[in-house]
């Protein structure tokens, strides 16, 4: 099974860094993020195509070992492609490379969620293309690099059986929460663990002063589940050792 999540971009951000809804739909292209830091997942691509904190490209999903993520409704000609005349005709997708997650899981769901879009679509196996057939780029490059031959992997999606995807639109639950960190002696120290929650996470992250000390509130999260997951996050990446859940109490 492999779950398709969506955490549509808001049309104000999406308006900003896509053509607008004009895609053709003509092809699927396949990327990879390119980026093997930790934690740098399909949530986190996710986030921070959300969040407005992304300003190189747009792109419609990103896949990991765990889930697709949808940013963008497939309308949008989203800008990944390096060309218009890719970005105008193409749902883009954007497989994770992130050490700790199993690449090779990642490209097996990824087939899935692709076998999933051409039949939704109507797009032919021959349309479905690396990033590199539109502008020579050299993504996705551990494909390319043949971790995965790039024919197995159109094998798979040929094989790919699109009834064990499961589809889940945006929660829209009401109660959110934040993530709240210990407390840092210095405030380089909270920019630095900030940069890696903004940046790399994808979250939202702002920094508080308690008397001469900082900690670091990020979220907002759409359930508790879903902050738990983002405090093992931090603790993993050993940004600080003590976190707290809180609920939101201003909505
Ligand atoms: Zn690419």
């Amino acid at each position: 099974m492999v779950v398709w999540r969506q955490y549509l971009v808001p049309e104000t951000q999406a308006a900003k860094v896509t053509y607008g809804k004009q895609n053709t739909k003509k092809y699927i292209i396949i990327h990879e993020t390119d980026n093997e830091k930790s934690g740098a997942d399909a949530d986190a691509y996710a986030r921070l195509q959300y969040n407005g904190h992304y300003r190189e490209a747009s792109w419609h999903l990103t896949v990991d070992d765990k889930e697709a993520v949808q940013s963008f409704a497939f309308e949008y000609a989203c800008v990944g492609a390096g060309s218009a005349k890719g970005n105008l005709q193409s749902i883009q997708v954007n497989i994770c490379v992130n050490s700790d997650g199993d690449y090779l899981q990642a490209v097996n769901n990824t087939a899935v969620i692709v076998a999933r879009i051409m039949k939704e679509e109507n797009i032919t196996i021959n349309n479905v293309v690396q990033h590199h057939y539109f502008n020579n780029k050299n993504c996705p490059r551990k494909m390319r690099e043949e971790r995965v031959k790039w024919m197995q992997f159109i094998s798979m999606v040929r094989n790919a059986s699109v009834g064990t995807v499961r589809k889940r639109n945006a929660a829209n639950a009401t109660t959110k929460y934040f993530v709240v960190t210990g407390l840092y002696e210095t405030q380089q120290a909270a920019e630095n663990a900030h940069d890696v929650l903004k940046y790399r996470f994808g979250w939202n992250a702002y920094i508080e002063q308690l008397n001469d000390k900082w900690r670091i509130k990020a979220g907002k999260f759409i359930s508790k589940t879903e902050a738990k997951v983002a405090e093992k996050k931090i603790k993993v990446a050993q940004l600080s050792k003590i976190t707290e859940v809180v609920a939101d109490l201003t909505e």
